[in-house]
């Protein structure tokens, strides 16, 4: 079995260098396709339960692959959040979103952007000295900063709720708020709540897809959204695909929904149509 053994670990050896080598190409070609400007942003808007307006929405990345065509974030973002280029894309973003949020004000849209960060980027000691180069990189009005929010996930925030909550108290200072993602799947209790300061938590779609059907989850989505009541913070619901989830989010009392009933997400020329086309009933 010894000898057995001694192979075996020299094939799959053999199988690692080659899968290692593989990642290493797709790697550099996702980083030749940022410099190139392939990727794109796009955005999703999220219905105000307060005013039924559209105020907000979320920034998401597509890759405008010159043969594959649009990519999702799942076909490219495992195999950077592993990583150092996740540093790059995420600056990217960020520099990218700032742009937006500039370009829309100067159209006079009131809106505010909700920017994702991965849990790499979030635990990285120069965040928030990377934040204020970047803001100054592209001449960002500071006021805006109050209409920039980064969603960052619960297994990133709560790593070290010390330097998680350092972060969000540097960056609140600024105007720029947090909100817990995905919250719910991450191995958090809602205790957490009271120990982070982050000023929003956006229940995972996971729990919105079933609700109707499933009462454990209805009786977790409610559940979520009084508990964050009592903590004075708000809850965005997202991946509500029906009107009936939407009344029903609403009805709970969640602050903002998103989902596929109220708008996909879409490419900036294509928002700047909305928004100024969106007329609430
Ligand atoms: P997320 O932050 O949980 O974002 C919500 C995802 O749900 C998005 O998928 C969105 O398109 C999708 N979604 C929204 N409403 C509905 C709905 O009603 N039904 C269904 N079925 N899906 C809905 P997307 O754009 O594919 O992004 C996937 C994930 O990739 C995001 O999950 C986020 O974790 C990550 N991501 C996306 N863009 C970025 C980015 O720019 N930077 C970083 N670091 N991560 C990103
Ligand atoms: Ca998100
Ligand atoms: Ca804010
Ligand atoms: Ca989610």
């Amino acid at each position: 079995a010894k000898e057995n053994g001694k192979n075996q670990f020299y094939f799959f050896d053999i199988k690692e260098h080659v899968k290692v080598r593989a990642n290493f190409r797709a790697l550099r070609k996702i980083e030749k396709a940022i410099d190139n400007g392939e990727f794109e942003l796009y955005f999703q808007p999220k219905l105000s339960a307060h005013n039924l307006q559209i105020n907000s929405m979320e920034v998401l990345s597509r890759w405008n692959h010159p043969i594959l065509g649009i990519l999702s974030p799942n076909e490219f973002l495992p195999l950077i959040e592993n990583d150092e280029l996740i540093y790059k894309f995420d600056e990217w973003v960020i520099r990218e979103s700032f742009l937006a949020i500039k370009k829309l004000k100067k159209k006079n849209l009131d809106v505010s952007l909700s920017v994702n960060i991965s849990p790499k980027k979030f635990q990285q000691t120069t965040f928030v000295e990377k934040i204020k180069q970047i803001a100054s990189e592209v001449n960002i009005d500071h006021s805006y900063f109050n209409d920039i929010e980064f969603e960052i996930t619960e297994n990133s925030a709560l790593e070290s709720i010390n330097h998680t909550n350092d972060i969000i108290y540097e960056l609140n200072k600024m105007g720029i708020s947090f909100s817990l993602d995905d919250f719910g799947t991450g191995y958090s209790s809602l205790t957490h709540l009271k120990e982070l300061n982050i000023n929003s938590i956006k229940i995972d779609k996971s729990f919105i897809f079933d609700m109707l059907h499933n009462s454990e989850d209805m009786a977790i989505v409610n559940a979520i959204i009084s508990l964050a009541k009592v903590f004075q913070i708000e809850v965005v619901a997202e991946g509500a695909e029906s009107i009936e989830q939407l009344l029903m989010l609403l009805d709970f009392g969640c602050d903002s929904v998103q989902g596929y009933t109220i708008a996909k997400p879409m490419s900036f020329d294509n928002l700047v149509v909305y928004l100024e086309n969106y007329i609430p009933d």
